[in-house]
């Protein structure tokens, strides 16, 4: 797609730490770490992200997480990795092209949860109803 900072990169316009790359997906490093080793993986195929994206893309994305993140974890000596994917700009999506995150995390990297919030009395049970009748 034009205009597609990822989409260019796939064509090789503009370049990028690859890590790995099969017919559908292409891995690389993030330009901006949240730990070292920190990688995007992304579909061939543009799609906005994961509200857009059609299940076989999504699959080979998955494939390729699956594939990367034990090895992301030994090469830099990781103690967990976090699996990331923000979706709309008002959950942090920067990029409109999908992206998962692999992001090595140390014991002492001194990132922090997001903190939960609790349900009001009653509110769950409606807002998982309210989910269950659009499924
Ligand atoms: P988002 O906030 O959309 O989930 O994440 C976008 C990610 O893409 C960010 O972590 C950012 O550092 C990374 N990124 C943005 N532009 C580039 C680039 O040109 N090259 C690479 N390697 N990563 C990029
Ligand atoms: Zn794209």
């Amino acid at each position: 797609m034009k205009d597609c900072i990822f989409c260019k990169m796939i064509e090789g316009k503009i370049p990028c730490n690859k890590i790995y790359e099969d017919k559908k997906t292409l891995a690389f490093l993030d330009i901006n770490p949240i730990n070292k080793g920190h990688t995007l993986v992304i579909p061939k195929e543009h799609s906005k992200n994961i509200l857009d994206v059609n299940q076989k893309d999504l699959d080979d994305v998955s494939e390729t997480v699956r594939k990367l993140a034990p090895k992301i974890k030994k090469a830099v000596k990781a103690d967990g990795i976090n699996i990331m994917s923000s979706n709309g700009e008002a959950a942090g999506q920067a990029v409109p092209h999908l992206h998962i995150h692999i992001i090595p995390r140390f014991k002492d990297d001194g990132l922090e949860h997001w903190k939960g919030k609790s349900y009001e009395e009653g509110k769950a049970e409606k807002i998982a109803e309210d989910i269950k009748s659009l499924i």
